[in-house]
């Protein structure tokens, strides 16, 4: 393994951290409030984002009956695409800017409210959707000024989109994902009703679950913000600006909730206690991730999604073949991960391993990262994830284009609790391949 050691903390690094703390409204019924809520943001005409098979869902019929009950007029665009693209977050734009709101608000899973947040910033400061765009695949610009007031309803309990200020698509012409990010992108307001997740596939809880631990994972083993080079100004100060004692809050407790509820969410759609934890985790692990930042699972996966073959996944809609779902990408390299970094912050990985329900009484620093991943090898097959990067169609002679694919990711990679190059991820993708 060629993953190094940081250099350690020393004058030019950040001396302090900043908590964006998302207004959150949570629990069964909240999608009843979006009216009021809108209202209360001045809002008289909103842009609802959603996607065709939500829309068919009552959990639409609820938000349009609450918002015309408050008296606001919405504008529909249902038109998500599964995955965006450059050219559908062009597609949401165009239709925001025509349909003159004074409000967004985002009904659906990551996809619905990225779009919505990528519609708010294009019609609100028009410019060409690069010049946001992380650098170097974009110009990185900041975003000019607070954008339009954005309602995010999540319906997955996994992206937290509705808390971040992230936003991620396709870039079809660079053949790569890529995003913004931005504290202004941030919703103005979660609205989480775990009554959504209801109409979840128990594949989707399985997949969606494991990127909330994921999540939780990184932001907490991520290298501590104290070891971040300080920014040119205070403002500069990166979303991604490492694990800090407030990321840490949410971590520890969304790792907890995935151990005790996530394989009776699977299990079972009624069992409302474990549905309801779930989506309480995934907020809690949305609020850490977007203060730390996560780090190698995720800059792994958009390569693994990127270049999926064949593979189609058990419990998906066949239309949507070939499709590495984001959590089951994730979660396929995360074992690898934690047994390779575990020897740069042994105490924290042991920490997870033991809020994971691994044994860690008596156990040594060295045996961190070995408990770590296979408390988590036992979470994925307890939830019907698929061994390794092979049980997704992925071959030894695959490692040297996912490794081409993850280089670019470097902000995420830099997020990392140790130096990260391309023999690292060779050697990573290559332990990844399956667990025994
Ligand atoms: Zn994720």
């Amino acid at each position: 393994m060629t993953c190094g050691h940081l250099a350690a903390a020393a004058a030019g690094c950040d001396t302090a951290f900043t908590i964006d703390a998302s207004r959150v409204t949570f629990g069964s019924g909240a999608l009843g409030e979006v009216g009021d809520r809108a209202r209360s943001y001045g809002i008289r005409r909103v842009a609802l984002f959603t996607d065709p098979r939500i829309r068919a869902l009552p959990w639409f019929a609820e938000v349009a009956h609450a918002l015309a009950a408050a008296g606001v007029d919405a504008a529909v665009f249902d038109a998500v695409a599964v995955e965006p693209t450059d050219v559908s977050f062009d597609d949401a734009a165009r239709f925001a800017r025509d349909a003159k709101v004074d409000g967004y608000l985002s009904l659906g899973g990551g996809s619905v409210i990225d779009t919505c947040k990528a519609a708010n910033l294009l019609a609100t400061y028009p410019a060409p959707l690069r010049a946001y765009v992380n650098a170097p695949a974009g110009d990185g610009a900041p975003v000019p000024g607070a954008l339009a007031p954005h309602l995010a309803c999540p319906t997955t309990s996994g992206t937290g989109s509705e808390v971040t200020g992230i936003a991620i698509f396709d870039w079809l012409a660079l053949g790569a994902k890529t995003g913004i990010a931005s504290a202004r992108l941030r919703p103005s307001e979660a609205i989480v009703d775990p009554r959504t997740t209801r109409t979840l596939p128990a594949a989707v809880v399985a997949a969606s679950g494991m990127d909330v631990l994921c999540h939780a994972l990184e932001s907490y083993t991520a290298r501590p913000y104290a070891l971040r080079a300080a920014p040119a100004s205070p403002a500069a100060r990166p979303m991604s600006q490492g694990a800090n004692p407030w990321s840490d809050l949410g971590c520890r407790e969304a790792i907890r909730l995935a151990h005790a509820y996530l394989a009776r969410a699977v299990a079972d759609a009624t069992d409302t206690e474990a549905r309801t934890q779930i989506m309480w985790a995934a907020t809690l692990a949305g609020i850490a991730f977007g203060n730390a930042g996560v780090h190698a699972p995720h800059a792994m996966a958009y390569a693994v999604a990127g270049r999926v073959r064949d593979f189609a996944p058990a419990g998906y809609p066949a239309e949507s073949a070939p499709l590495v779902p984001h959590g089951m990408a994730v979660s396929v390299n995360a074992p690898a991960v934690f047994r390779a970094f575990a020897t740069f912050q042994p105490a924290r990985h042991l920490e997870a391993a033991a809020l994971l329900g691994a044994e860690t009484r008596g156990a040594a620093a060295g045996d961190a990262g070995e408990l770590l991943a296979q408390a988590i090898i036992a979470l994925s097959r307890a939830n019907g994830i698929p061994n390794g990067l092979a049980g997704v169609g992925y071959g030894e002679a695959d490692i040297g284009a996912l490794v081409a694919g993850t280089l670019p990711q470097q902000r995420l990679l830099a997020n990392a609790p140790c130096v990260v190059d391309a023999a690292c991820l060779g050697a990573l993708f290559h332990a990844a391949l399956t667990y025994g």
